[in-house]
């Protein structure tokens, strides 16, 4: 604890454990909070009036790509200060399956590429966790960051971004390269299988990585498969691979897509619950607005042939006999 301490006086204070809202005086010191009440400044206290606003501590962003945050450039400066902007002071990264490690040498430039629509213009990939924390530790960076294990920078690390289930070994080498990151601190395993590579992981493979998770007391972490026409069956993946890997589970962004569908929230919560009632931790979070975000590739059914690799993605085939759901069916692109 050191600095000048802060009053900020008349702010309304929420107890979360009471359930009140209180007009009170809150004085820090450092990072602590050191008293609560009817205060009189000190001396050589910064005041602050801030009657009519709520005093809170930093919100925790649980769903962020803000990996690379750190390495934006001067230019980029408003977007690295958006979360904090916000109130936000620790942000969970890794998500939806992208993560900036480990990146292996041979698939380097491939994942990079593959990245950069999610983690943004500072995108760059690190052979370790380690290596991603000690270069994160040396940038600025305005919030603390809590980074889950991209279970797609981890496949396509092994196996590029091949269409097909992997092999018993390739799991193997997925199993130990999770295994280091967890050991080095990350947060927990999270999957974007709806994206290339993890959408062509089998339900199996991600068992046997969520076991891993589950060894270091961390949670499995899902953008499902499908959260269109098909989310109740996407829901319950995600619930059945918590039930055998004795991960908790948490459902990333919950939400259904497309009008036919509004409404079957009620059945996939209804789903959680049961779940839930049975003893499994099973967690969402949701966005805190009624639109969508991701990639434009997304929208295209995940390969044709072959490698998907983003560098060499073939032509997309839209009715591609093997993913005959594949819900979109028109992209509107309005100029700007
Ligand atoms: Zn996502």
């Amino acid at each position: 604890m050191s600095g000048r301490p802060v009053l900020l006086r008349g702010g309304r204070v929420v107890d979360g454990e009471r359930g009140t809202i209180e007009t009170t005086d809150v004085r820090i010191l450092g990072d602590r909070i050191v008293e609560v009440g009817r205060l009189s400044p000190g001396r050589d206290e910064l005041v602050r009036d801030v009657d009519g606003l709520c005093v809170a501590p930093g919100w925790i962003d649980t769903h962020t790509h803000a990996d690379c945050a750190a390495f934006l450039n001067s230019e980029n400066q408003p977007l690295a200060l958006a979360n904090l902007r916000q109130g936000v002071t620790t942000q969970v990264c890794g998500n939806c399956g992208y993560g900036a490690f480990p990146v292996s040498e041979p698939h380097r430039d491939d994942l990079t590429e593959h990245l950069v629509p999610a983690l943004g213009p500072g995108t760059r990939g690190f052979p370790s966790m380690q290596a991603w924390a000690r270069a994160v530790s040396d940038a600025p960076l305005y919030t603390n960051l809590a980074p889950l294990v991209g279970h797609g920078t981890v496949r396509a690390s092994v196996m590029g971004f091949e269409d097909r289930a992997a092999t018993d070994s390739e799991v193997t080498r997925m199993e130990q390269l999770l295994s280091e990151c967890l050991e080095q601190g990350a947060f927990g395993l999270s999957t974007g299988l709806i994206y290339s590579p993890g959408v062509f992981a089998t339900m199996e493979e991600l068992v046997r990585l969520a076991r891993v998770s589950a060894r270091h007391g961390a949670p499995y972490v899902s953008h499902l498969r499908n959260e269109t026409d098909h989310v109740q069956q996407a829901v319950q993946e995600a619930i059945e691979i918590g039930r055998q890997s004795a991960a908790g589970v948490h459902i990333s962004h919950h939400k259904v897509a497309g009008r036919a569908n509004w409404g079957s929230i009620q059945k996939t919560l209804g789903q959680i619950d049961q779940a839930r009632a049975q003893g499994l931790d099973v967690t969402v979070d949701v966005y805190p607005y009624t639109a969508g975000s991701t990639a434009l590739q997304a929208f295209q059914p995940p390969a044709g042939t072959g490698s998907s690799s983003p560098r060499h993605r073939p032509e997309p085939t839209p009715r591609d006999a093997r993913w005959p759901a594949w819900p979109s069916r028109r992209i509107t692109i309005p100029s700007t």
